[in-house]
Order: structure tokens, then C-alpha cells, then sequence
């Protein structure tokens, strides 16, 4: 197979003219081309048309002699191998299991993978099965009722089951488990395209049928899933993890515990941090929400190709590096979606955005965050981030009145310095509800300087970005993990053998599609370790 790449179309071609701009890139007789895949496929707005880019993978007649006509031309390669191979496979009479703690995006490609060599892994998720976690996180957002072990963090697919389901990342990616991760999706429901689009998404029903079919899988083959099982403390013998303590009093013995916890597991963090298990602080981002109606940001995006079913809901990603030297930029961002209240402790209010497949609501949000090291901003050791964290998540649900209603204020008034006192023509989404306030009355005074600095730049780039009525909603804390449980190159932590870092939470992933490659990197090396190799 050949892989040719930056292969141009109009937006509305026709299949076939697909085909034929394939044998004509090729210069090749149209029958010598015996088929062809779609790898990618992303859009090209430049100088105003919009066009569809193509990466294609064609299966073609006398191949090695047309790639040498090819030779130095880098839009012409051969297909690379992005098949995912196990390092190994445990041996029937195995009795050892390895222990999987948190069923998000990581948890669930660690088990799986495990579970797919054979390893029989045993899942412990504090929170409760999907279905039912689906009712709780719904309490809070209709009843002001949370759940503190069942919510938009905790249980059955983690934190990015109430989602927008974006599926992309930046991280580097030589092996392909990206590719892993995505096929695994499409087994368990995701829609194809999930594999060729630049951008995909999947939105938050599918995400929760997806799920359950990965959980039947692991099952199927072998492994456990436990839920409303909340790890408590961990059994060491010196410097050895040898099990681990549940909150009901209950133990389970293990040499190989993951430890793919999320962001938001601060009493687990704050448990592992005085068993010594080493940890770092590190850099996150706060801010807020920012709400504009969809229809501004298609029309700012696509101009007159706005509505065009090919493109759906335009997203947008925005980077200011303001005076102070703050980094400024637009984080999660959630086409044709709604703002969520996102705390998983009581008294504390939290942002996220979340949409659903077709991504069709009013509004159009993502976060509006602004940088913070941990040598400036929360000195003081690996748990100063998680104060400063619930500092701020509690002076927003003070500012917002209590019941979990978040602070909010428009655009154009955060930019005069002044308080709101009613909405304009953004309807907000959060629920249970919103209270018109001063946001720069518990923002950072750095981050309000430099949201304001960065506003009219983000307009240059997104007309009407700076819509007076913009709501913005706060506060969004929780972009990251504060935090790193630093591992080693054997995936293993740097002073508790047998006790394997992953994911969001221990500062390895920032993402559902990084933390589930991250999931199959820690599944190796727990595979490794039980083989010996
Ligand atoms: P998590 O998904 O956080 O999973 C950790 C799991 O561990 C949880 O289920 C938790 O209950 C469990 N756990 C924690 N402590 C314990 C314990 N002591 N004992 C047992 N279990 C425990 N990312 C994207 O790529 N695209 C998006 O569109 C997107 N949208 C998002 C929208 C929202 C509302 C949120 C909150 C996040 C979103 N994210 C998105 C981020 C994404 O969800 C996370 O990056 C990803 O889920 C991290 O995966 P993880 O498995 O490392 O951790």
C-alpha cells in the first residue's frame, strides 16, 4: 500500500472524484488502482475556499516502481504499519492478577489490554456503574444533589464519559496506540468516521453504550469489574506494594497496582502522599467558561460554508501569550454543547463543557484559562495545587450564592471592570443556574489582567469573539492534574515498586484519546513486570 497525503478536493465532490483524483495524483492507469482507504480527512479554509484535505492509502499495481517515480516527493510514502502487537501474553497458570484502580479513559485500555493478553485484571472504581452514575450526575445538575462518590468525576468511564468525546491529541505518537484506542472504540460502538476525521467526536450517549461494551469485553475475558470500591490506602512491605486497602474495610492482594485515578482524587493523592509515595507539583490552568451562540462561531469559522453538514458545528483553538507572561488560551472547547457543574466535593463549584454526537444545542462553549506553575503560584510541595484548587472552588460557590449555582457575568461588562446584574442575548447553560456577579472578584488578579489583555487578540482571530454579551462562567479549575506520581522508565513509580502511575491524575495524559494510549503504555508495562521481562 501506498499513503498519499495533501491530496485537495472541493467540499462537495463527488466519491468519484475522489477516485479519479487519486489516479491522476498517481499518474497511474485507473485500473492498476485495485482500491483505496480514507486515513484522514480534515478541511482547508485558506484564502477563503473551503476544501477537503485527504490522506489516502491506496492499494495499487506494480507499487514499489511507481514509488520510486515518486522518490523525494514526501506526499508519497509507503503505508506504515499501524497495527497494534501485544509484548506478550500471560501463561495459562498465571495466578497472579494485576489490580486496575479507577475505570476512566485509562483504567479501561489498562484493564483491556491486560485483560486481552490474558492477565485477568481486577478493576476497583470507586463511583458506580454508568447507568446509575448517569442518574446521580443528573441530580446535581437538576437538583442541586451530589453525589460525592457518583458524579461528573467519579465512576464508570471517568471524567470524560459526560463529555463532548473529542478524540484527538497532540502527543506524540510513534507506536500508533492512538490508532489502538480508536479501533477499540469503533469495536464497541464509536462511528467509523472516528477513524479518518482530523477532529473527531463522539459525544456523551454513545460514550456511555461505549463503556458498557468495553466493560462486557474485559469481563468476557476474564477480568473484574468492581464498582462503588474506593481505595483507601495501600499495603506496602518496605518499598513493595503488595495490595490495597478498600473503604469498607475490605483488602486486595496484588504485586501490580495501576493507579489510574483521574485529576480530582485528591483524598486518594493526599492517602498515597503520606505512604510517601513520590510526587511533584505541576503546572495547571484556571479560568473560566465562555459561552457565544454556535451560529457567531460558524459564521466567524466557516463564513459562507456555515451549515454545511460536511463541517457540522465549528470548534475554535486560541493561544495569547499575554504581557505578564501568562499564557492565555481557549481549553475544551465544545461546539454546539453546555457548560456543566463538574465538582466532586460538597460547597465547591467547578466547570467543564460536555455536547452531545450532533453537537446541535444554541450555544457554543470552552474553557478561558489562563497558566500557573507551582514555583510562583502554590509553592509549598506536591499538594499545594489541590488547595489552591479548592480555594478557588469554594469562593465560587460562595460568589454563586450556594445550591451550586456557578458566578457568571457577561463579556463586556468583565471587561469594564464591572459587575452584571442580568443577562443579554447569551441564554447560559450551566445548571442548576447561574448568579450575575463580579467574576474578578475571586479570579487571581494575574488572570484577569491577562483574560483582558487576550480578549481583542482572540477577536482578530474569531470575529465577535468579543460579543458584549459573551457569558462567561466560573470558575474552571481543574484543567489538569496539579500534580505528577512521578514513574520510571518501567512505567513503575520511582520508589514503590509494583505500583504502576497512569493517566490524567498521576500527570501523564490530558485527555480521553491520551489517557486510553496511556492505559495500553502502563498495561505493557504491568505485562513486562509479570513476565519478568
Ligand atoms: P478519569 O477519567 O478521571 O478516571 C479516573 C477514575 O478513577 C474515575 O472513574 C474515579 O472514580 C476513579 N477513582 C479515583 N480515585 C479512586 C479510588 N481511590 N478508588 C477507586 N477509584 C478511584 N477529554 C477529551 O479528550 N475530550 C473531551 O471532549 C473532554 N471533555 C471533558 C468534559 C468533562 C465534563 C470532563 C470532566 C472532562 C473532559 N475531558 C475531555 C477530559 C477527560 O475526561 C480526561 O482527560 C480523562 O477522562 C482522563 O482519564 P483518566 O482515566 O486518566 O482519569
Amino acid at each position: 500500500m501506498l499513503r498519499i497525503s495533501e491530496l485537495k478536493l472541493p467540499l462537495d465532490h463527488t466519491p468519484e472524484e475522489l477516485a479519479d483524483a487519486v489516479a491522476s495524483f498517481l499518474k497511474a492507469p485507473a485500473d492498476d488502482v485495485r482500491g483505496f482507504t480514507v486515513f484522514k480527512r480534515s478541511y482547508d479554509a485558506r484564502k477563503g475556499v473551503m476544501s477537503l484535505v485527504y490522506i489516502i492509502d491506496v492499494d495499487v499495481a506494480n507499487e514499489d516502481k511507481l514509488f520510486a517515480r515518486f522518490k523525494g516527493d514526501r506526499r508519497v510514502m509507503p503505508t506504515p504499519d499501524t497495527n497494534y502487537y501485544y509484548v506478550g501474553q500471560a501463561p495459562a497458570q498465571l495466578k497472579q492478577r494485576p489490580v486496575v484502580v479507577g475505570f476512566g479513559p485509562c483504567g479501561i485500555f489498562a484493564a483491556l489490554i491486560l485483560a486481552q493478553m490474558g492477565f485477568k485484571p481486577i478493576v476497583l472504581e470507586r463511583g458506580k456503574e454508568v447507568r446509575q452514575r448517569t442518574k446521580d450526575t443528573w441530580g446535581l445538575w437538576r437538583k442541586s444533589e451530589l453525589n460525592t462518590e457518583s458524579n461528573v468525576q467519579y465512576g464508570e468511564g471517568g471524567a470524560g464519559t459526560f463529555s463532548d468525546g473529542k478524540l484527538y491529541s497532540q502527543i506524540k505518537d510513534p507506536r500508533h496506540l492512538g490508532r489502538k484506542v480508536l479501533t477499540e472504540f469503533v469495536k464497541a460502538g464509536a462511528p467509523e468516521e472516528i477513524l479518518y476525521l482530523a477532529r473527531p467526536h463522539i459525544g456523551t450517549f454513545r460514550l456511555v453504550s461505549m463503556v458498557e461494551n468495553m466493560r462486557a469485553e474485559i469481563i468476557e475475558l476474564g477480568g473484574e469489574i468492581r464498582f462503588e470500591q474506593r481505595v483507601d490506602d495501600l499495603i506496602l512491605d518496605g518499598d513493595r506494594v503488595r495490595g490495597v486497602k478498600l473503604a469498607d474495610g475490605g483488602e486486595v492482594l496484588s504485586d501490580h497496582v495501576v493507579l489510574a485515578l483521574g485529576h480530582s482524587a485528591r483524598d486518594t493523592f493526599q492517602m498515597l502522599e503520606k505512604r510517601g509515595v513520590y510526587m511533584e507539583a505541576k503546572p495547571f490552568s484556571v479560568g473560566v467558561r465562555i459561552e457565544h451562540p454556535q451560529s457567531l462561531i460558524d459564521a466567524a469559522r466557516w463564513g459562507k460554508y456555515a451549515g454545511h453538514p460536511l463541517l457540522g458545528a465549528a470548534d475554535y483553538k486560541l493561544v495569547h501569550h499575554a504581557g505578564n507572561g501568562r499564557a492565555v488560551y481557549s481549553f475544551c472547547m465544545c461546539p454546539g454543547g453546555t457548560v456543566v457543574a463538574a465538582t466532586s466535593e460538597e460547597k465547591r463549584v467547578v466547570t467543564n463543557g460536555m455536547s452531545q454526537y450532533s453537537r446541535n444545542e444554541r450555544n457554543a462553549n470552552s474553557g478561558f484559562v489562563v497558566s500557573i506553575s507551582p514555583e510562583v503560584d502554590y509553592p509549598g510541595g506536591p499538594l499545594a495545587g489541590l488547595d489552591f484548587q479548592r480555594e478557588l472552588e469554594s469562593k465560587a460557590y460562595e460568589l454563586g450564592g450556594g445550591d451550586y449555582f456557578a458566578p457568571a457575568q457577561l463579556l463586556g461588562d468583565f471587561m469594564a471592570g464591572k459587575a452584571s446584574t442580568q443577562l443579554g442575548e447569551v441564554e447560559p447553560s450551566y445548571k442548576p443556574g447561574v448568579t450575575m456577579t463580579d467574576l474578578a472578584r475571586i479570579l487571581p488578579d494575574f488572570c484577569v489582567e491577562a483574560m483582558r489583555e487576550a480578549i481583542p487578540h482572540f477577536a482578530r482571530q474569531i470575529r465577535g469573539y468579543d460579543l458584549h454579551d459573551a457569558v462567561l462562567t466560573g470558575l474552571e479549575t481543574r484543567t489538569s492534574s496539579p500534580l505528577r506520581i512521578t514513574r520510571g522508565d518501567d512505567g513503575q513509580s520511582l520508589n514503590i515498586k509494583g505500583l504502576f502511575p497512569a493517566g490524567e491524575g498521576a500527570g501523564y495524559a490530558g485527555g480521553i484519546l491520551s489517557a486510553g494510549v496511556d492505559g495500553i503504555k502502563v498495561a505493557e508495562a504491568v505485562a513486562k513486570a509479570m513476565l519478568g521481562q
